[in-house]
């Protein structure tokens, strides 16, 4: 097993497209590292790089203590996952299994003893002797996950494995993925755009935007303090308020004035902008204490929840509460803040400041 060390990842395309921007990143011997970041931003490049299926312009990669930079993919001692299944569609489940180990020259009784322990691994024992044709589509991902793990690799690389599955398998093989990985200690790097998916199986996310790491941190972190803007708009379902604050009298307020708790180190005088999670607000009746006239715009009820769209001294603002909240459309309410003191950005860096 091994951690992997990306230094300065540099990819210019031959048209000219910077994909990855001086890219440095740190994964754990044994970490789930999940690359998350919208459609064009780098995720895949960078894997591919990692993998050696992609020449970096410059830069250094590491797995383990081994500079890789030189090394062809099949010598870096990984396994990849890709978003299509890519299995051989003439061989049977065992075949396409034992291919990759056939293939290193592994002696017979070893490769059926490896396809075997897989197959157990991913519950294949009923599909070994069906063609992918005969598999469903989330059977046809186990089997190429199985097949990543019959190598015993160093590490596994997932490129976006479950988009091609409807939402319950995906949630299913989220599950399976996060056990294996558990279980065998392997080190993980997963790539996805879904931030739901990121934040269930991450142990560290690295949230990539236009080629550059915008921000590494656990998912609670990402999640309580993102490190942009653009994190902050990126992570959170729904996303995050954005408000143009400013310190005065001690206090945070916003447009509406509403009072926010200011937290420490927050540059006075000059415009700024909070970020307020949706379950950090309330609406309450108006004229209530530290409330602020709002009215509703919209409500969804989610079942569990019911999200309010408020307008509030001009702007939109949503906010999360029980489904025993009852506030009809239109209707005269207060709004609150309730959450402890909110991250706080510079509209002109878009970077964190306190
Ligand atoms: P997606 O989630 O859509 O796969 P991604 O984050 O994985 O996106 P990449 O596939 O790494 O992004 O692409 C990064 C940028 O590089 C994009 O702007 C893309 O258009 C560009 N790009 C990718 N491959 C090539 C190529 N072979 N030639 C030129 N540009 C490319």
């Amino acid at each position: 097993m091994a951690g992997i060390e990306v230094t300065a990842l540099h990819k210019r395309y031959p048209d000219g497209t910077v994909a990855v921007d001086r890219v440095d990143l740190s994964v754990g011997d044994g970490e789930l590292f999940v690359m998350l970041g919208p459609s064009g931003c780098g995720k895949t490049t960078t894997l591919r790089a990692m993998a050696g299926l992609e020449r970096q312009t410059s830069g250094d990669i590491r797995i383990g203590s081994t500079l890789v930079n030189d090394l062809p993919p099949a010598e870096r001692d990984i396994a990849m996952v890709f978003q299509f299944y890519a299995l051989y569609p003439h061989l049977r489940t065992r075949d396409n299994l034992a291919f990759p180990l056939r293939a290193e020259g592994l002696p017979e009784k070893e490769v059926r003893a490896r396809v075997d322990e897989a197959a157990r691994m991913m519950q294949l024992g009923p599909l070994l002797d069906r063609r992918p044709s005969r598999l469903s589509g989330g059977e046809q991902q186990r089997v190429a996950l199985a097949r990543a793990l019959v190598r015993r690799p160093r590490a596994f690389l997932m490129d976006e494995p479950l988009t091609n599955l409807d939402a319950e398998l995906r949630a299913d093989m989220r599950t399976e993925i996060k056990h294996l990985q558990a279980e065998l200690g392997t080190t993980m790097v997963y790539v996805t755009h879904d931030q739901v998916e990121a934040m269930s199986l991450g142990h560290r996310i690295a949230i990539l935007n236009k080629g550059r790491v915008e921000q590494v941190g656990t998912p609670l972190e990402v999640y309580d303090r993102p490190a942009s803007l653009f994190c902050a708009a990126f992570i959170g379902s729904p996303p995050m308020n954005l408000l143009p604050v400013e310190v005065a009298e001690g206090a945070l307020r916003g447009t509406g004035g509403l009072s926010l708790v200011p937290p420490a180190g927050v540059p006075r005088g000059r415009p700024l902008v909070a970020g307020v999670r949706p379950e950090a607000l309330e609406v309450t009746a108006p004229g209530e204490e530290r409330s602020v006239p709002a009215r509703v715009v919209s409500a969804e009820t989610l079942g569990d929840e019911i999200i309010y769209v408020l307008s509030s001294g001009g702007r939109d603002v949503r906010v999360r509460m029980p489904p025993t909240s009852r506030f009809g459309p239109d209707a005269p309410v207060g709004l609150r803040h309730t959450g402890g003191p909110p991250p706080v950005y510079d509209p002109t860096t878009e970077e964190l400041v306190a």
